[in-house]
């Protein structure tokens, strides 16, 4: 038996939307997509929502269109001074360090920006790995791909892992898998996740319908499997 999995989406999720980061690298792809292809703010949005809808992310389209290098872009949108804008989350980590399991991280990003954030964040210890862009081949969530290699490299079986994110189409194909789905800041209502919490830090007042519905037969906890 394998240890639960405890998997976390980065931007968004593990800080509050309150906090300005995920903006900023949203406006510095915006800005990369005007100088690189030279067009207008009007064209690039345009361009931009074209390569979402049919390719998931930006760079994916700029990658198939435009032979942009994804190092070249991904160091360009991820060049922000992270800690003058996330500030330390204490209950964060304590929360995290908590959770009875293996905990990882699972983002669109490259793994170096997650590495950052999650310093400035205080929180860099209590994951036990970063699976970011790079991992994914670049076919980011919320594609299946990216979730079975997740799956494939940590040997947990997706009965017995949890993911947490703010954006309800990446948990589709975690549910998929038969991963416990936590929505993070969703309407209960338009939501098909298994749980829904205000903030990743309430992660622990939902636990019990993650560890208590008979995946776990022989319990979770320190010691336990
Ligand atoms: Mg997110």
């Amino acid at each position: 038996m394998t240890a639960p999995l405890f998997i976390f989406d980065l931007d968004n999720t593990l800080y509050p939307p309150e906090v300005p980061l995920w903006r900023i690298v949203d406006g510095r792809i915006e800005r990369y997509v005007r100088e690189r292809l030279g067009v207008g703010d009007e064209e690039a949005r345009k361009i931009r929502k074209g390569y979402l809808q049919e390719y998931g992310t930006t760079l994916r389209g700029l990658m198939h269109h435009h032979d942009v290098p994804p190092g070249e872009y991904l160091e360009y949108v991820h060049d922000v001074a992270i800690p003058d804008v996330v500030p330390r989350s204490p209950a964060l980590a304590a929360m995290v360090d908590a959770l009875p399991g293996r905990k990882v991280v699972f983002t669109n990003g490259s793994e170096s920006y997650a590495r950052r954030v999650l310093a400035a964040l205080g929180v860099e210890g209590a994951f036990d790995e970063v699976y970011g862009i790079e991992f994914m081949e670049y076919v980011a969530k919320p594609s299946p791909y990216p979730y079975a290699k997740l799956l494939r490299a940590t040997g947990a079986e997706g009965s017995r892992s949890l993911f947490v994110e703010d954006r309800p189409e990446n948990l589709l194909p975690a549910r998929d898998l038969g991963m416990f789905t936590v929505l993070v800041r969703g309407s209960e209502e338009e939501s098909f996740a298994h749980a829904v919490i205000d903030d990743v830090c309430d992660l622990p007042r939902v636990l019990p319908g993650f560890l208590g519905n008979g995946r776990f037969r022989h319990g979770v906890g320190p010691g336990a499997d």
